[in-house]
């Protein structure tokens, strides 16, 4: 089990995340990218320069060779990995946490998070005593790449039609979190002729605008801005920019699995091809798939796992559930900047409440029960056991969790891996109906939990 590593990357607070910590497990990393080429980018937060140079010293300690984008997106840096055939990434940054925290997220050569599991082996190389330093004579300058963003807008725009835009002239509003879409949102849809207000687009790593997190609490002086200003759509993104939620013009908050699949109907149109998704995801996607007769492959929770399955499946889009979409035409990380594009796009041609409201519809019902570490593993028996007996007529799914699918209805039970909860999630056709499936796990739960 790994000791530092989380679902994706290091994250934790600066008494944690120190300079010394922070260039001994870079320089583990670059030994496990077998000391090659090594892209390195960073938000917004204050801490984030101080640590962004302790990264570059233990890479360059490993021998490395470093790219240093300075602050870009994540999916920025992503696509760097691949445009320039670089060995991996690190990207400082702790995503929608508060401005306290900070992380190191990894990125291998084929572009994809490194996951707990993979974690694993790094960590054994920074705790082993015979890694050795690169001499003197192996150690390599700096390369600066200020053109990173740039590249990324670049490889966004060839990815719409130009003339749609220009025709339509969409009025947005954008809020960057004050964060790194700052850099590359407002500049990529002026650029494409929409008519564009920002808030909160003055990169600040102590994020006075608002919580990183784009969730409908945290985003209301965006929700007010598309009304008072008529706009055509709301845009909100995360602090690092791969995560990306929307506010419809008449101001309604879009949950992030009705954008995921808004996104699938766009790239299946496109594309043949399948669709991966993570095991807590809503069936409206496998009714899209079924449309354009596409299979849907299912993953895990979590970055990595989503973006090993679009890799493995050759898919040609991949998603969750809380609004992280995965292009594989421009690399294999949720890409927050593509995902507007695409939305945008879509929405020039109709409003986008009416484009949601073409979707298909399902309800779903949530909750969370406490459940201490010790007793989890029972819990998650005992609802196997249930699980089993109860859907003589439905598909178990033991990939993340238990997943049960009926006919017109699933749900989940899964274990927090870094809470003590158990979450369950409920899916059917009627809000009645999602709630009395999620009701009867959640008693079950409750009861195996306190034993
Ligand atoms: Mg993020």
């Amino acid at each position: 089990m790994a000791k530092y590593f989380g679902t994706n990357g290091v994250r934790g607070l600066l008494d944690l995340i120190t300079p010394d910590f922070v260039s001994r497990m870079c320089a583990a990393f670059g030994h496990w990218s077998k000391c090659g080429k090594i892209v390195v980018a960073r938000d917004t937060r204050t801490s984030g320069e101080m640590l962004e140079y302790a990264a570059i010293a233990g890479l360059l300690s490993a021998g490395c060779q470093v790219v240093r984008l300075g602050i870009a997106p994540s999916p920025t840096a992503e696509y760097q990995v691949l445009h320039q055939k670089a060995n991996g990434a690190v990207v400082i940054t702790a995503s929608h946490n508060p401005p306290e925290w900070n992380a190191m997220k990894f990125v291998d050569a084929r572009g994809i998070a490194v996951s707990r599991e993979t974690g694993e082996g790094i960590e054994r190389l920074f705790e082993s005593r015979s890694r050795k330093a690169a001499p003197w004579n192996a150690l390599r300058p700096i390369v600066k790449y200020p053109l990173a963003c740039e590249d990324h807008a670049n490889a966004v725009r060839k990815s719409v039609d130009p003339s749609v835009f220009k025709n339509a002239k969409p009025s947005l509003v954008l809020d960057c979190a004050n964060g790194t879409m700052a850099k590359v949102g407002p500049a990529l849809f002026k650029s494409l002729g929409c008519r564009v207000t920002t808030i909160n687009a003055n990169m600040d790593g102590t994020f006075p605008g608002r919580p990183g997190e784009p969730t409908e609490a945290n985003i209301g002086d965006l929700i007010a801005s598309v009304k008072a200003l008529g706009a055509d759509m709301g845009i909100a993104w995360d602090g690092d920019g791969d995560r990306v939620v929307f506010v419809d013009e008449k101001g309604k908050f879009v949950i992030g699995d009705r954008i995921f699949s808004l996104c699938a109907d766009i790239a299946l149109r496109e594309k043949k091809g399948d669709v991966v998704t993570t095991v807590a995801t809503t069936n409206a996607i496998r009714d899209i798939a079924a449309k354009y007769g596409s299979k849907v492959f299912y993953t895990g929770i979590g970055a990595p796992y989503l973006s090993e399955g679009v890799l493995t499946h050759d898919a040609v889009i991949g998603g969750e559930e809380v609004g992280g979409v995965v292009w594989p035409s421009l690399h294999f990380g949720k890409d927050g900047l593509m995902t507007a594009a695409k939305i945008v796009e879509a929405a020039c041609a109709k409003p986008l409440s009416k484009l949601i409201a073409g979707l298909p519809v399902y309800y779903n019902s949530k909750t969370k029960i406490p459940c201490a570490p010790e007793r989890k593993q029972r819990a998650m028996h005992a609802v196997a056991g249930f699980a089993k007996l109860a859907a003589s007529k439905g598909k178990i799914t033991t990939i993340d969790g238990i997943r049960v699918d009926f006919k017109d209805s699933w749900v989940i039970v899964r274990a927090s891996g870094t809470e003590n909860y158990l979450r369950i999630f409920a899916e059917a056709k009627t809000q009645e109906k999602a709630e009395l499936l999620m009701k009867e796990y959640e008693a079950i739960a409750v009861k195996a939990a306190g034993q």
